[in-house]
């Protein structure tokens, strides 16, 4: 698919040092449109969408807040650290809005599996449907993120 303009943009903002230090790439040389289409299919193929799956990980999110920084079971057979970190950092979509720098982890304990990821993660992921990219120390396989977490699609 053609990279927009505007996507090229967003991608030299995610390149290490601007926003982060490690960026938002790895090492994946992949133009953005194709990092984005590959992760939406497979969220697809999980008949899922990007906003269920950051719903979910809001929800553990808040409801690890309560451990205060400390592991604190979470129904069914979870454990969940919420970490505040100092600092904020913008969304590199340009988009407004600041996110703080807290950290969770999420054990699932039927599993043994971990995930962390922050709340710019969860925005990212929300809004624009990026995991970031291959290689990245903080990128989240789609499938593997829905599978430790166990998102489902919601009932109506
Ligand atoms: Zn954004």
């Amino acid at each position: 698919m053609k990279q927009t303009v505007q996507l090229t943009k967003i991608q030299e903002k995610m390149q290490p040092g601007i926003i982060t230090r490690d960026g938002f790439l790895g090492t994946d040389r992949r133009n953005l449109i194709d990092i984005l289409v590959e992760d939406d299919a497979s969220v697809k193929r999980m008949d899922l969408t990007h906003e269920i799956i950051a719903r979910r990980m809001m929800d553990l999110r808040d409801a690890g807040s309560r451990g205060l920084g400390n592991f604190i079971s979470v129904a069914p057979h979870f454990e969940v650290r919420v970490d505040s970190v100092r600092g904020k950092l913008p969304c590199p979509f340009g988009d407004p809005g600041i996110f703080p720098k807290t950290n969770m982890t999420v054990k699932n304990l039927d599993t043994g599996k971990t995930v962390t990821f922050t709340d710019l993660h969860i925005h990212m992921i929300g809004s624009h449907g990026f995991y970031e990219g291959k290689g990245s120390p903080f990128r989240l396989e789609p499938e593997e993120l829905a599978s430790v977490l166990e998102v489902e699609k919601p009932q109506d």
